[in-house]
Protein backbone atom coordinates (compact mmCIF):
# COMPACT_ATOMS: atom_id res chain seq x y z
CA UNK A 1 0.00 0.00 0.00
CA UNK A 2 1.69 3.41 -1.19
CA UNK A 3 0.42 6.75 -0.76
CA UNK A 4 -0.93 6.44 -4.47
CA UNK A 5 -3.53 3.73 -3.60
CA UNK A 6 -4.61 6.74 -1.30
CA UNK A 7 -5.31 8.84 -3.85
CA UNK A 8 -7.10 6.46 -5.34
CA UNK A 9 -9.86 5.45 -2.59
CA UNK A 10 -9.84 9.54 -2.18
CA UNK A 11 -8.19 9.03 1.70
CA UNK A 12 -5.89 11.72 0.38
CA UNK A 13 -6.97 14.62 -1.63
CA UNK A 14 -5.22 15.24 -5.08
CA UNK A 15 -5.95 17.39 -8.29
CA UNK A 16 -7.14 14.57 -10.71
CA UNK A 17 -6.40 15.32 -14.44
CA UNK A 18 -8.72 12.03 -15.99
CA UNK A 19 -10.06 9.06 -14.16
CA UNK A 20 -11.62 5.81 -15.68
CA UNK A 21 -11.93 1.95 -14.58
CA UNK A 22 -8.17 1.66 -15.14
CA UNK A 23 -6.46 4.31 -14.29
CA UNK A 24 -5.81 7.81 -12.66
CA UNK A 25 -4.10 11.23 -13.53
CA UNK A 26 -3.68 13.60 -10.69
CA UNK A 27 -1.00 16.52 -10.74
CA UNK A 28 2.28 16.10 -8.60
CA UNK A 29 2.13 17.85 -5.53
CA UNK A 30 5.97 18.54 -6.32
CA UNK A 31 6.13 19.50 -10.08
CA UNK A 32 9.28 19.56 -12.04
CA UNK A 33 7.72 21.09 -14.91
CA UNK A 34 4.68 23.64 -15.11
CA UNK A 35 3.13 20.55 -16.14
CA UNK A 36 3.92 17.49 -14.28
CA UNK A 37 0.86 14.72 -13.92
CA UNK A 38 1.15 11.69 -12.90
CA UNK A 39 -0.69 8.34 -14.61
CA UNK A 40 -1.25 5.55 -12.57
CA UNK A 41 -3.15 2.32 -12.84
CA UNK A 42 -5.22 1.45 -10.49
CA UNK A 43 -4.13 -2.24 -10.15
CA UNK A 44 -1.35 -2.02 -7.87
CA UNK A 45 2.15 -2.64 -9.87
CA UNK A 46 5.28 -2.00 -8.01
CA UNK A 47 7.29 -1.18 -10.72
CA UNK A 48 7.89 -1.16 -14.29
CA UNK A 49 10.29 -3.99 -13.69
CA UNK A 50 7.37 -6.36 -12.17
CA UNK A 51 5.18 -5.80 -15.47
CA UNK A 52 3.94 -8.88 -17.18
CA UNK A 53 2.63 -10.11 -20.48
CA UNK A 54 -0.78 -10.06 -18.46
CA UNK A 55 -0.16 -5.71 -18.14
CA UNK A 56 -0.11 -5.66 -21.77
CA UNK A 57 -3.95 -4.42 -22.83
CA UNK A 58 -3.44 -1.87 -19.09
CA UNK A 59 -0.23 -0.48 -20.09
CA UNK A 60 -1.07 0.19 -23.79
CA UNK A 61 -4.23 1.94 -22.35
CA UNK A 62 -2.24 3.90 -20.14
CA UNK A 63 0.39 4.96 -23.08
CA UNK A 64 -3.13 6.33 -25.16
CA UNK A 65 -4.47 7.99 -21.94
CA UNK A 66 -0.97 9.65 -21.41
CA UNK A 67 -1.24 10.92 -25.03
CA UNK A 68 -4.85 12.31 -24.59
CA UNK A 69 -3.60 13.55 -21.01
CA UNK A 70 -1.25 15.49 -22.45
CA UNK A 71 -3.34 16.88 -25.32
CA UNK A 72 -5.71 17.92 -23.26
CA UNK A 73 -3.16 20.36 -20.81
CA UNK A 74 -2.21 21.86 -23.61
CA UNK A 75 1.06 19.74 -24.38
CA UNK A 76 0.94 18.08 -27.44
CA UNK A 77 1.57 20.75 -30.07
CA UNK A 78 5.69 22.15 -28.52
CA UNK A 79 5.88 18.51 -27.03
CA UNK A 80 6.30 16.98 -23.62
CA UNK A 81 8.32 14.23 -21.80
CA UNK A 82 7.03 10.82 -20.77
CA UNK A 83 8.89 9.28 -17.96
CA UNK A 84 8.96 6.21 -15.53
CA UNK A 85 11.08 5.86 -13.11
CA UNK A 86 12.06 2.56 -12.20
CA UNK A 87 13.85 1.14 -8.97
CA UNK A 88 16.88 2.61 -7.58
CA UNK A 89 18.82 3.75 -10.16
CA UNK A 90 16.01 5.02 -11.37
CA UNK A 91 15.07 7.30 -8.73
CA UNK A 92 12.05 5.40 -8.27
CA UNK A 93 10.29 6.63 -4.56
CA UNK A 94 6.97 6.23 -4.72
CA UNK A 95 6.62 1.71 -5.42
CA UNK A 96 3.43 2.15 -6.88
CA UNK A 97 3.95 2.12 -10.93
CA UNK A 98 3.51 6.23 -12.57
CA UNK A 99 3.96 7.77 -15.76
CA UNK A 100 4.99 11.11 -15.27
CA UNK A 101 3.83 13.76 -17.85
CA UNK A 102 6.08 16.74 -18.06
CA UNK A 103 5.67 19.79 -20.10
CA UNK A 104 5.30 23.76 -20.77
CA UNK A 105 9.20 24.21 -20.95
CA UNK A 106 11.72 23.05 -22.68
CA UNK A 107 13.47 19.94 -21.32
CA UNK A 108 17.31 19.01 -20.76
CA UNK A 109 18.76 15.90 -22.15
CA UNK A 110 20.44 13.94 -20.69
CA UNK A 111 18.64 13.42 -17.39
CA UNK A 112 20.39 13.73 -14.21
P1 LIG B 1 9.06 8.93 -8.47
O1 LIG B 1 10.17 9.66 -7.79
O2 LIG B 1 8.67 7.68 -7.72
O3 LIG B 1 9.27 8.69 -9.94
O4 LIG B 1 7.82 9.92 -8.45
C1 LIG B 1 6.97 10.05 -7.36
C2 LIG B 1 6.28 11.36 -7.53
O5 LIG B 1 5.15 11.38 -6.67
C3 LIG B 1 7.13 12.58 -7.17
O6 LIG B 1 7.22 13.43 -8.30
C4 LIG B 1 6.37 13.21 -6.01
O7 LIG B 1 6.40 14.62 -6.04
C5 LIG B 1 4.97 12.68 -6.19
N1 LIG B 1 4.20 12.54 -4.97
C6 LIG B 1 4.61 11.94 -3.81
N2 LIG B 1 3.64 11.98 -2.90
C7 LIG B 1 2.59 12.61 -3.49
C8 LIG B 1 1.28 12.98 -3.02
O8 LIG B 1 0.89 12.70 -1.89
N3 LIG B 1 0.47 13.61 -3.91
C9 LIG B 1 0.86 13.92 -5.18
N4 LIG B 1 -0.03 14.56 -5.96
N5 LIG B 1 2.09 13.60 -5.64
C10 LIG B 1 2.94 12.97 -4.81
Amino acid sequence: MTIFSKIINREIPAKIAYEDDRCLAFHDVNPQAPVHVLLIPKKFIRSMAELTSNDQDLMGHMMVKASEIAKSLGLAENGYRIVVNTNRDGGQSVFHLHIHILGGRGLGWPPG
